[in-house]
């Protein structure tokens, strides 16, 4: 509505003034009015909002909803990544009810199968079916007499048979991303039987986790020599039988794990270190941790050949 349309409603009420009785003018003035006030408001509003208005901001009690927004908490330049831990527990196969239970545990735990188990084939495809990344917990020649199973690797074996017993072993199942040692304390410590096996994995691109059965292994340097992915472990869940000691482990994992950025625990099928896993492993994230499975805890063999430049690479004596 525009000003002319107002003046054309007033005309029409003044020509009509000499037959409306009284109380019939008072209501025609008092419409009149109404228009008139309408009219002014609605050239005020065209005004206001018209091409060259200047748009107000609206006020934002008036306007807008309450909303309030809460800033992202500030960022320490301190505080790095969360310390991220690996769980592995070996010797799985033999134990079928322990075995299973491990398989429960959370997918990020890596489990690691003997390969002569009974029908570790369907047992190692169980864990990889519920999200497990798996190892082969390969035999190896230990100090001392014990057994460390069927189809072990030894110091002395020749290449066939080195090369015969490997392939058995990492024939038996699936799916794996590498091996870490069962037994093996002799065996890691000897320089040319680790560069033969390492030589092995690099050509089938599996990892070598450490188990670290012995202070004198050379596990490491001869992975790097050839470019084997490499982790090791850092603390032995079970090492001690009991559960105040697997829960003493943990913390010490822990520990191990907020110094250095990481930390890889090695564990064994026992019902304690299972029943410790099952309680600690839930609060594991609330308490500023990352579960990840193994491999992604190994370094690079650029890395390790790096670091390991000048090593003494003459055999060592267990
Ligand atoms: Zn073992």
């Amino acid at each position: 509505m525009t000003g002319r349309t107002v003046k054309g409603r007033a005309t029409r009420s003044r020509a009509g003034r000499g037959r409306l009785p009284r109380a019939g003018l008072s209501v025609a003035l008092a419409a009149v009015l109404l228009v008139l006030f309408a009219a002014f408001g609605m050239i005020l509003l065209r005004h206001e909002s018209g091409p060259g208005a200047v748009r107000k901001r609206p006020s934002p009690s008036a306007s807008t909803p309450l909303a309030v927004t809460v800033p992202p908490p500030p960022v320490s330049p301190k505080m790095g990544p969360r310390p991220r831990i690996a769980i592995v527990i070996d010797d799985l196969g033999i134990d079928r009810q322990a075995t299973e239970r491990a398989i429960r545990l959370p997918a990020a735990v890596t489990l690691a199968f003997l390969p002569y188990a009974h029908d570790v084939a369907g047992q190692a495809k169980r864990a990889a079916t519920h999200g497990h990344e798996l190892l082969v917990h390969l035999p190896m020649e230990p100090v001392g007499s014990a057994d460390p199973g069927p189809m072990a690797l030894y110091r002395d074996l020749n290449d066939a048979e080195f090369r015969q017993r490997l392939a058995w072993n990492l024939s038996r199942f699936s799916g794996f991303v590498g091996i870490n040692n069962h037994m093996g304390s002799a065996y890691t410590a000897d320089v040319p039987a680790m560069r033969r096996l390492m030589r092995a994995l690099a050509s089938r691109k599996l990892m070598f986790l450490d188990s670290r059965t012995t202070k004198l292994t050379r596990a490491e340097m001869t992975a790097a020599g050839v470019g084997v992915r490499f982790a090791r472990r850092s603390v032995f869940l079970d090492h001690e039988r009991g559960a105040a000691a697997v829960r003493a482990a943990l913390h010490r994992l822990e520990r191990r794990a907020r110094r250095n950025g990481a930390a890889i625990a090695i564990g064994h099928p026992h019902r304690h270190t299972l029943a410790a896993l099952e309680a600690w492993l839930p609060d594991l994230e609330r308490r500023g941790f990352v579960l990840v499975p193994v491999s992604s805890l190994a370094q690079r063999p650029a890395a390790i050949a790096k670091r390991s430049r000048g090593w003494k690479l003459a055999p060592a004596r267990p």
